[in-house]
């Protein structure tokens, strides 16, 4: 059987029903509804992953917020972290344009995809152990599929920890003794791509002043020069 396509992965992956937890509550959000969105109709189903099927460039979050990416239906749009992410991938020259407000806001990036470990909303922003193991599926699956990816940008201490434990289904090999986590923290997968960690640009991190605008462009500053580097994977 011939492997499926970034196109059919996707629309088999928003139909996926396997955590029983977080499909209550994508779909609960999505009824409920924040006040200042009560006239929109949220996705409230798995979030695909967002951007160019050649790129080089793949960063990886969490999991869609609440009423971002689970409103919305694009991964990273339509809350403050997207802001601060396709702002930052824009003046890196990833993005065409710096505003990501919905699907039909024009926005297209070039030499980049964006993802994330998790693909339904999770309450607290924090999904179980046991369903990052059951989501991991689908990230295997789409990282194998975007072949050119040379550099990964872990945003948060959970996509760096499940990139390094699932590096060996790609056939990439993690160092030994494996990196801890830490903004800017860079492990070289053996047979694979450039791993960058980066702290996640969510409000909690934003508004405290732990990641910074500079900090977040140095990030996508660095994974650039491994890109210009000698090269794909
Ligand atoms: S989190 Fe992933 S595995 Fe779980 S229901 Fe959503 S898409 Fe499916």
């Amino acid at each position: 059987m011939s492997p499926r396509t970034l196109d059919r992965l996707n629309a088999d992956l928003i139909t996926c029903r396997r955590c029983p937890r977080l499909v209550a509550w994508r779909e609960q959000v999505a009824v409920e509804r924040r006040a200042a969105f009560r006239d929109e109709t949220y996705w409230g189903r798995p979030v695909a992953g967002f951007g160019d099927p050649d790129a080089r460039l793949v960063v990886v979050g969490l999991a869609p917020a609440a009423h971002g990416a689970n409103r919305t239906g694009r991964m990273f749009t339509g809350d403050r972290s997207g802001e601060w992410l396709y702002r930052a991938l824009h003046r890196a020259g990833f993005a065409s344009q710096a505003e990501s407000t919905g699907p039909d806001d024009g926005l297209r990036l070039a030499d980049c995809y964006v993802t994330a470990v998790v693909r339904c909303a999770p309450p607290a922003n924090r999904p179980s152990a046991a369903e990052v193991a059951s989501c991991s599926d689908w990230l295997v699956e789409e990282l194998g599929l975007l072949s050119r990816a040379a550099v990964l940008v872990a945003l948060g201490g959970l996509a760096f920890d499940t990139l390094l434990r699932l590096a060996p289904r790609w056939g990439w090999v993690p160092p030994r003794p494996r990196p801890a986590f830490g903004h800017g923290v860079e492990a070289d997968l053996a047979g694979g791509p450039r791993l960058i960690a980066c702290y996640h640009p969510s409000q909690q991190n934003t508004f405290t002043g732990r990641l910074t605008e500079p900090m977040l462009d140095a990030v996508l500053t660095r994974a650039g020069e491994v890109l210009a580097g000698p090269g794909d994977r």
